[in-house]
């Protein structure tokens, strides 16, 4: 049924169109670029070099600067025409170190920590105050409590993080739990680390730059043995010296391949995933999966000499981590051109498969991806789900009014890899990732060629998207909701 579906729908263009030579000459074009994908490319090479190679990837560290040269090399030994794009970070804030000791009569151990990113540094020789039991980080708990946690580290357990709901649970949670102990008169907050054994991760602070306190995660074993002893009346301290390097508001850069669009080059569709990454792996799959994919795909048009209707955007964005910053200041420089921004699209959570795509609270992109999706309709069943999505590149897009996708993936190995010391190499699934990559390509190639008329949304209609769904809360969680409705970021009715 659904191919019945898809070829009467195809049928309906052509006829619109006026020509099925032009159509079949497209779909012809989709098919080959697909079986390119799937076939032996420098992608997996480009994975490695990036992983191995350059290694994790902060913005605003060297690492950093060099990912987006290898990048904009990649894009030009390809063919493709490539480009340094500047816009402003917000602030700077790299880990240098972080050490802890935790001490109690008769017993002392230094468990593995890491600051949260936008956590404050401690003094030079380190912080030490009474680490207390904050349970999970309710307001029982603190009650519980009492007046035990001023001036003390509040230590909160915290559960295994399993998948995608876990993760999203785990940020929707934090800022309740930090507000709390800030409101309790904590010294700083230590988490226990959401992952197994000795695996830290980087979870962000919920203030971003605007946070003032010390806040880490703490190794999960040590974490459980600390709680404890506290839970056996042997009380704590905790010596925490974290080096963190801050810095004000500086200019970094996104790096955008471009592939003109040959008969509506003024219409743009933009393909991204962040190519910044958290540093105590390598970034594997957060996410340069995605950018080796990206840039795959720009790589394998140009060398079939395909050529789009509508110009097509590589974007490699930067400073997603601290708050999506890069595609925010790509949509602040492109401002003139976002009403012939046809479609923005986000590739963000890891090798699972994907399996369909949110499409922001935009019914009319079903029908085009179905379209799109036609010649890989083997790797699915693809179901789109009609909700906006925060938490990736797609976010000013969707503010913006621009019509916008964000590929839904299975979880996979996503949730336990997430921002961690185990995000690897090792842990992208390379098989689906160039299956991913022909989805991706399909879709992407269907919007630069098919006959569409997806229209910018106005203000009033991103303001009702925003009363009439959860994308509030969505907002409040990632710390971006104050922006819009100071009329700093997206349109404002
Ligand atoms: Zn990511």
């Amino acid at each position: 049924m659904r191919a019945n579906v898809l070829r009467s729908v195809t049928l309906a263009t052509a006829l619109a169109a006026g020509s099925t030579a032009s159509l079949s000459a497209q779909s012809d074009d989709a098919s080959r670029l697909v079986g390119a994908l799937l076939g032996d490319t420098p992608m997996v090479r480009d994975l490695q070099t990036l992983t191995d190679e350059i290694g994790g990837r902060p913005t605003g560290s060297p690492a950093n600067l060099r990912a987006f040269d290898w990048a904009l090399e990649r894009f030009r030994e390809a063919g493709v025409e490539a480009r340094k794009e500047s816009f402003q970070m917000p602030g700077l804030w790299l880990e240098r170190s972080a050490r802890a000791t935790v001490k109690g009569k008769g017993v002392t151990f230094s468990p593995k920590v890491a600051a949260l990113p936008f956590s404050t540094g401690t003094p030079a020789g380190g912080l030490t105050a009474p680490l207390v039991d904050a349970g999970k980080g309710a307001e029982a708990d603190y009650a519980a409590l009492g007046t035990k946690a001023k001036g003390a580290f509040v230590l909160i357990e915290t559960d295994e993080l399993l998948d995608l709901d876990g993760l999203f649970r785990e940020y929707t949670e934090a800022g309740h739990i930090e507000r709390r102990a800030i409101a309790a008169g904590a010294a700083g907050l230590v988490y226990m680390s959401s992952r197994p054994g000795n695996t830290l991760a980087r979870h962000n602070a919920s203030l971003g730059f605007a946070n003032r306190h010390p806040m880490m995660m703490m190794e999960r074993d040590a974490a459980a043995r600390a709680l404890r002893l506290l839970r056996e009346g042997t009380p704590l301290t905790l010596s925490a010296a974290l080096d963190i390097q801050s810095g004000p508001a500086y200019q970094t850069h996104n790096v955008i391949g471009e592939i003109r669009g040959s008969t509506r080059p003024d219409e743009i569709v933009v393909i991204g995933a962040h190519l910044d990454s958290w540093d105590l792996g390598t970034g594997a799959l957060d996410n340069g999966a995605n950018s080796a994919m990206v840039i795959d795909i720009a790589r394998q048009i140009h060398r079939l000499g395909l050529k789009p209707v509508r110009t097509i955007r590589f974007a490699l964005w930067n400073g997603e981590e601290q708050g999506l910053n890069g595609s925010f200041g790509y949509t602040l420089t492109h401002a003139a051109e976002l009403d012939r921004h046809v479609m923005a699209s986000s590739y963000d959570i890891g090798t699972g498969r994907i399996t369909g795509f949110f499409t922001g609270g935009r019914a009319d992109m079903a029908p085009v991806l179905e379209r799109a999706l036609a010649p890989v309709a083997a790797l699915g069943p693809f179901a789109h789900i009609n909700i906006p999505i925060v938490g990736t590149d797609n976010y000013d897009f969707m503010m913006q009014g621009v019509p916008n996708l964000v590929a839904n993936q299975e979880s996979a190995n996503y949730g336990p890899n997430y921002h961690a010391r185990s995000d690897e190499f090792g842990r992208a699934d390379l098989r689906q990732l160039r299956l991913n990559a022909a989805v991706a390509a399909a879709t992407t190639w269907g919007f630069a060629t098919l006959d569409l008329s997806l229209r910018r949304h106005s203000a009033q209609q991103v303001d009702s998207l925003v009363r009439n769904t959860d994308l509030a809360d969505q907002m409040k969680s990632f710390n971006v909701y104050d922006a819009w409705t100071a009329g700093k970021r997206g349109l404002r009715p």
